[in-house]
């Protein structure tokens, strides 16, 4: 017999079927058990009368996440006690069979509330079996179906989906890098991505014109807020392009989605706005700035474009220039003569081709147009604070490719763990990430970081100092 799901229930009305699940919840009502039997479309309740005695006493055996096969017959709930908000809410199943596959330890925690008044600690130590809950199945679920739309959106409009590596060479966005030693080559490491942005670039480069990916980014910065070591964003970028093509994409891809798949939820203004940095800056002292009317609002979604970025911020602990977004972000300037004269006079003058979208006081995209002529590139490098042979050293390859028919080109990247966040009215990205690290780093699951076997570092050509060692006993 084939497994039926819950909620194709209704369909059999009246034939033998069987159906496999997780005990939800069991209800004794008299001689009456009831059970509901979950799937991954819902729940389907199931009943089992006296009138077998061996079944019947099966059944009384059974508790919440058990993995059974009920078989019977479906037949209509009575009159009366019908559930009209879940799909198999006007039937049942008249059991006349139960196989027990899985018992089930009784679990740390309620799986059947929505879980936040449980510590965050325990949910993570479980948390394949915090995802049992619907909260957290709607959060997952809806996640691809987000996914899914970018793709059919993007794919539909000619761009390519294009797989950059995990393992290679560092980007600088501004953060520290994860570092994988070499193990074949002595005292040489790969760095995890900050982003793809070197390797996005490097495929205008190659001629594909149209690239996205929904890409995994590795950022080791300190511990603060709602940060994780790993997240995903959509990342795109475009040959020929304008910042107005960048802007008109990205706002026409999220008002669709949002259409469809949050009907709920109202855009407050389209076309979104584009707001001068400056006079946001003055406005509401952030560059992230909560547009809504009413801040208790979940379904008002204030998106506005901030625009007019300068390039260049001091870093007082580095005492350097830095760029306010990347290096690669093309400065308002024709070319090194005119850069190097307007970065002379004051380099926090200088405006640069960048732009940020905010949605309800988050920044949930960010990018750039490109420099492209490899000598203002290599001169911004150097007004950050690199010496001219640390440039070739560093971003020698991108210098070159440039010199190979670079084609013009921008793009823009969105943080989906805090769009998604927002979208389902969740407080924090961990809620919207299968399987996220907790606040201060750790997989509590998993116990990572962990420590390694002595033989594990030996083939890294690594030591570990005898101090930390000790701390860690
Ligand atoms: N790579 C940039 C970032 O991660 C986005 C971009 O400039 O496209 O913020």
């Amino acid at each position: 017999m084939d497994r039926v799901l819950s909620k194709d229930i209704g369909g059999f009305e009246g034939k033998e079927i069987a159906f496999t699940g997780w005990v939800d919840v069991r209800r004794d009502h008299g001689k009456l058990i009831f059970i509901d039997l979950r799937d991954r479309t819902g729940v389907t309740q199931v009943v089992f009368t006296p009138k077998d005695k061996d079944l019947h006493a099966l059944a009384e055996k059974l508790r919440p996440e058990w993995v059974v096969t009920v078989r019977g017959a479906v037949g209509k709930r009575p009159v009366g006690m019908e559930n009209a908000k879940i799909p198999s809410g006007y039937h049942e199943l008249q059991a006349t069979a139960l196989e027990i596959i899985a018992e089930a330890k009784t679990p740390p925690f309620d799986l059947t509330s929505d879980g936040r008044e449980i510590g965050e600690e325990t949910r993570m130590k479980y948390r394949y079996l915090d995802l049992r809950r619907p909260r957290m199945q709607a959060n997952v679920r809806m996640r691809a179906k987000i996914n899914k739309f970018i793709r059919d959106y993007l794919s539909e409009k000619d761009f390519v989906e294009v797989e950059t590596p995990d393992i290679g060479k560092s980007t600088p966005e501004g953060a520290r890098d994860y570092l994988i030693p070499s193990r074949l080559y002595p005292g040489k490491f790969y760095a995890l991505p900050q982003s793809p942005q070197q390797y996005k670039q490097l495929l205008m480069v190659a001629g594909f014109e149209k690239y996205f990916q929904i890409a995994r980014c590795f950022r080791d910065e300190d511990t603060r807020g709602d940060r994780q070591p790993e997240f995903t964003q959509l990342d795109i970028e475009m040959s020929f392009t304008s910042q107005d093509e960048v802007l008109a994409l990205i706002e026409e891809l999220y008002t669709k989605m949002v259409k469809e798949l949050y009907p709920e939820k109202k855009i407050k203004w389209s076309p979104f706005p584009r707001l001068n940095y400056a006079d946001v800056m003055a406005k509401y002292h952030s560059d992230k700035p909560d547009l809504r009317e009413n801040k208790e609002d979940p379904n008002e979604l204030a998106f506005a474009f901030v625009v007019n970025f300068p390039m260049f911020e001091w870093k007082e602990t580095e005492k350097r220039w830095d760029a306010v977004h990347h290096p690669f972000t093309k400065p308002d300037a024709k070319d090194k003569d005119e850069f190097m004269k307007l970065f002379a006079e004051g380099p926090e003058k200088i405006k640069a081709l960048q732009y940020d979208l905010v949605l309800n006081g988050f920044e949930v995209a960010g990018g750039s147009i490109r420099t492209t002529d490899p000598d203002v590139l290599a001169a911004i490098f150097e007004a950050m604070g690199n010496k001219p042979e640390d440039v070739r050293e560093k971003f020698g390859h991108i210098l070159e490719a440039f010199s190979y028919g670079v084609p013009p080109h921008g793009g823009i990247a969105s943080g989906l763990d805090r769009l998604i966040a927002i979208l389902q009215n969740e407080p924090n990205i961990r809620e919207v990430i299968a399987f996220p690290k907790t606040g201060d780093g750790k997989d509590l699951m998993m116990q990572a970081p962990s420590e390694v076997s002595q033989e594990q570092l030996k083939e890294l050509h690594l030591s570990v100092e005898e101090k930390i060692k000790s701390n860690n006993k």
